[in-house]
């Protein structure tokens, strides 16, 4: 039988006539970067649709990870969690911030605020927790421990593009969150992201520091970088806004018959929607209990494979497993005991807006039939 590969994901893209419209307009303005049209116009646009009242565009989610933590003058140490893509901690790397680890909870797999009071110490200057999958992490909990012992709260927001809890925004929550619009997110402008942020002054010393710091012609106010988002990107973003509720829908639906078709199968464990929360579909991890289903993670992401079902081992290794971190004291097993758990039983399974019924029913088959 000859059958397509299913991958994990599939970018969303609009259409070639409608973008090859705005790339006329551009072409013709001859102004392809530097806060043009078509930038003005994404950042508020994206500000309406995400319910936050300042966005800066980026070119791509690391760098406003790298931004805030600037902008925010950290340095010492910061707590964070070894349960995200390797971007998260490396932006504390960037800064010269030593990455403090803190276990995750199981039932969200975001920093478990429980144990964060136990890794603060005088050098403490922030936590930086991801909303890991788009699930919303324990912001109340989170924010009334960095109010206590005065840190600030960067999240990286990365997984939680549009995602609300009781109607808000969880990008309000902290003192700064950031997006990626990389090509495999939820949303994309191909590479991306942006930072929010809650005031006009912020938002203003940001849109210098991802300009090198220029405040004006001859005006530098700080060692800034660059990491502006261009027009081309910035036209392709807009047309793909227009389409990401109708692709979240459709990621929706593909949730709904994995957990139908899951629900009963022993030592596969997944988890439900949230009461209040709107999410974005934008993983579906599952975790392989080996003793229970018959077989390890491992052996049932190789078995998916050779069926040509590409699940992803989000996030296997841990970020404090890589050499590059392995020798923090806050990079242990024992410390890590959940997150130690949760990256070597998880596989994301293939999600996105393209998904037909019969890929997800060949996806449900490779793990239902054992
Ligand atoms: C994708 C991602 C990033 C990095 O974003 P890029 O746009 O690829 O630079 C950062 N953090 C998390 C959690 C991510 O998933």
């Amino acid at each position: 039988m000859n059958r397509d590969i299913i991958t994990v994901t599939s970018p969303l893209l609009p259409s070639l006539e409608d973008f090859n419209e705005y790339l006329r307009k551009i072409w013709d303005s001859k102004w392809i970067t530097n806060n043009g049209c078509f930038h003005q116009q994404l950042e508020a646009a994206l500000a309406e649709y995400l319910k936050v009242p300042y966005v800066s565009l980026f070119t791509n989610g690391t760098l406003p990870l790298i931004t805030a933590l600037q902008a925010l003058r950290i340095s010492g140490e910061v707590i964070t969690t070894p349960y995200s893509f390797v971007a998260t901690t490396h932006a504390l790397w960037w800064n010269g911030i030593k990455p403090v680890f803190v276990d995750i909870d199981w039932k969200t797999g975001c920093i478990d605020p429980n144990k964060i009071e136990a890794a603060i110490t005088p050098k403490s200057t922030a936590i930086m927790p991801v909303h890991v999958y788009g699930k919303p992490c324990d912001v109340d909990a989170i924010q009334t421990i960095a109010d206590k012992y005065g840190l600030k709260v960067i999240y990286d927001a990365a997984h939680a593009f549009g995602v609300e809890v009781n109607g808000k925004s969880i990008l309000n929550a902290g003192d700064m969150s950031t997006l990626s619009f990389h090509a495999t997110k939820v949303y994309n402008t191909i590479e991306g992201g942006a930072m929010v942020m809650h005031d006009e002054k912020t938002k203003k010393r940001i849109d210098y520091l991802k300009n090198f710091g220029f405040a004006g012609e001859t005006e530098v106010v700080a060692p800034g970088i660059n990491s502006k988002m261009d027009e081309m990107r910035s036209a392709y973003g807009l047309l793909n806004l227009k389409q990401v509720d109708a692709a979240i829908e459709a990621r929706h639906q593909v949730a709904i018959k994995y957990r139908e078709a899951l629900r009963d199968v022993e030592g596969i464990e997944f988890w439900d929607d949230l009461p209040g929360v709107k999410h974005n579909y934008s993983y579906f991890p599952i975790f392989v209990h080996a003793e229970q289903y018959g077989m390890t993670r491992d052996e049932l992401y190789f078995k998916m494979r050779e069926q040509e079902v590409l699940g992803r081992r989000y996030f296997y290794p841990l970020i404090s497993d890589f050499t590059t971190y392995r020798g923090l004291s806050s990079a242990t097993r024992e410390n890590l005991p959940v997150a130690t758990k949760m990256a070597e039983e998880v596989i994301c399974l293939p999600m996105h807006h393209a998904l037909s019924e019969e890929d997800v029913t060949r996806i449900i088959n490779c793990i239902i039939r054992k």
